[in-house]
């Protein structure tokens, strides 16, 4: 079984924006997604940006550069670009695992149209909730695409053979999820938005509309699950991303 890791384009936000000291000062940080070839299907674990962000007029973009979170995207970045350089045909994803429903996490469902969407229950339950839905900016018109559903409520091994096991981390939206995988390259453990990057792990600066109590609860269990050799990949920390990956892809 084989691990990708894949840059779906950036973000530019305030340091602060993305839990980072430095305040106001700008920083960008990339927004991954994972690709997990099992014996038994093609998995992806989030799948990065809807491909609209790339178009100059596009009303979500507006919407997150008047709340100061710019976005650059490449063509060549969309997940569909990814997976053909991993001669994978998008149609062939069986499932997508989704840590939660923001935007940069379900943005590319629209290009695995045959995926069965992998979710905690709490977290699409959320997303149908008028008030957690404004509250955590779950945007319906990005994940609500007919997809087959599977909704799992709490710890849930994927194969059944331990290799890819989804593990609840509440805080950051109501039903975070994140995902533990023993592949051919170790023990990852896909800390998703429970936590954006090293640096917040220790200073536990975390996004304001979360629920700071629950994601500190969530980060502890997740980092009590670490081995000596595990490695974890954070949400959106450039840090892991940048000249030697944390993770290989098709270009490196
Ligand atoms: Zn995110």
């Amino acid at each position: 079984m084989r691990l990708f890791g894949c840059v779906c384009g950036q973000f530019h936000s305030s340091a602060a924006g993305m839990g980072m000291a430095g305040g106001e000062q700008r920083v960008a940080v990339p927004v991954p997604f994972y690709v997990i070839e099992h014996p038994d299907g093609v998995t992806l674990f989030d799948c990065g940006l809807p491909t609209s962000l790339a178009e100059p007029e596009d009303r979500l973009l507006s919407a997150l550069r008047s709340q100061g979170l710019d976005v650059t995207f490449a063509p060549d970045e969309t997940v569909a670009s990814h997976l053909e350089r991993l001669d994978i045909d998008p149609a062939r994803v069986r499932q997508v695992v989704v840590s939660h429903l923001h935007f940069d996490h379900v943005g590319g469902l629209h290009q695995v149209p045959n995926a069965t969407v992998v979710v905690q229950r709490a977290e699409w339950e959320a997303g149908f909730d008028e008030d957690l839905a404004a509250r955590y900016f779950l945007r319906k018109r990005l994940f609500d695409l007919g997809h087959e559903v599977q909704l799992i409520d709490g710890e849930h091994d994927l194969f059944g053979d331990g290799r890819v096991v989804c593990i609840p981390t509440p805080g950051h939206t109501p039903g975070h999820q994140s995902v533990r995988i023993r592949s051919a390259s170790g023990d990852h453990i896909l800390v998703g938005d429970a936590c954006y990057n090293g640096e917040a792990a220790e200073t536990r600066q975390f996004p304001e509309f979360s629920d700071h109590a629950a994601m500190n609860r969530s980060l502890d269990a997740l980092l009590a699950l670490r081995a000596p050799d595990t490695v974890m990949v954070f949400g959106h920390d450039a840090d892991q991303w940048g000249a030697a990956p944390v993770l290989p892809n098709a270009r490196a």
